[in-house]
């Protein structure tokens, strides 16, 4: 497990590196390290190297793994995977962030089910900027309604946005895509949501979604290796 501290470290590098040419302080962008598919060990070794947050897509691969690295000491974990509803009572019981909401009716689930003696459940709504009919989030002029409906939910805390746009190498499509939800995310705190999260960038285009202004960049493959 050497091997994942030198890649996070080297991923840590690549985010600084971001900072430093985008003129923003260091520290401002948080690194999720995306853990799904890799075992515990590979948590600890992350954790070990002073990772803390750790994203997950897969409930049924996750729960196991939360259980038995309960012990470790201020680990938050993302849901970031698409979820159905007859599944939200684990999310709510086991998570403290999600990322992917895009629908009222799983949001309702989850604030219903959210323990009393747990903190409120952190929310990204997820936003497809691709336009993409296959790819989940909801649309643009969608997410200001959905925004006003989830900050009347006592037992969620809306924190901002995430979204994985269409793959593509053009680097000038990308950037349009990444633009889209940055506006979306102006256009709501200037309608006054308190938000704070613009949840974007992954392994290959980290430095891109941190031109456009994200602050939380989920990286999985240049961490953890290929899945
Ligand atoms: C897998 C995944 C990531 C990480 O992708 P990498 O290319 O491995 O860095 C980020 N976000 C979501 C939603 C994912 O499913």
């Amino acid at each position: 497990m050497h091997n994942i501290i030198s890649q996070l470290n080297s991923v840590k590098n690549r985010i600084y590196a971001a900072e430093k040419a985008n003129n923003l302080p260091r520290d401002s962008i948080r690194l999720l390290a995306v853990s799904k598919m890799k075992p515990a060990e590979a948590i600890i070794a992350a954790y070990d190297g002073g990772q803390r947050d750790f994203g997950e897509n897969y409930l049924q691969h996750a729960l196991p793994k939360i259980e038995e690295l309960k012990y470790l000491d201020g680990i938050q974990w993302h849901f970031i995977g698409p979820l159905q509803s007859n599944k939200t009572k684990a999310v709510a019981e086991n998570f403290h962030w999600i990322h992917s909401i895009d629908r009222l009716k799983i949001a309702s689930r989850l604030n219903e089910q959210r323990p009393d003696y747990m903190p409120s459940l952190n929310i990204c709504l997820q936003v497809n900027v691709s336009g993409e009919q296959s790819k989940s989030g909801m649309a643009v002029s969608d997410a200001e309604s959905l925004a006003q409906k989830i900050t009347a939910l006592p037992n969620l805390n809306l924190r901002g946005l995430m979204t994985i746009p269409a793959a593509t190498a053009d680097n000038a499509e990308l950037l349009k895509q990444f633009g889209i939800l940055k506006n979306c995310f102006d256009d709501l705190r200037q309608k006054g949501f308190d938000i704070d999260t613009l949840s974007m960038g992954m392994s290959a285009d980290l430095e891109t979604a941190v031109a456009s202004g994200s602050n939380m960049v989920r990286v999985g493959t240049a961490i953890f290796g290929a899945r």
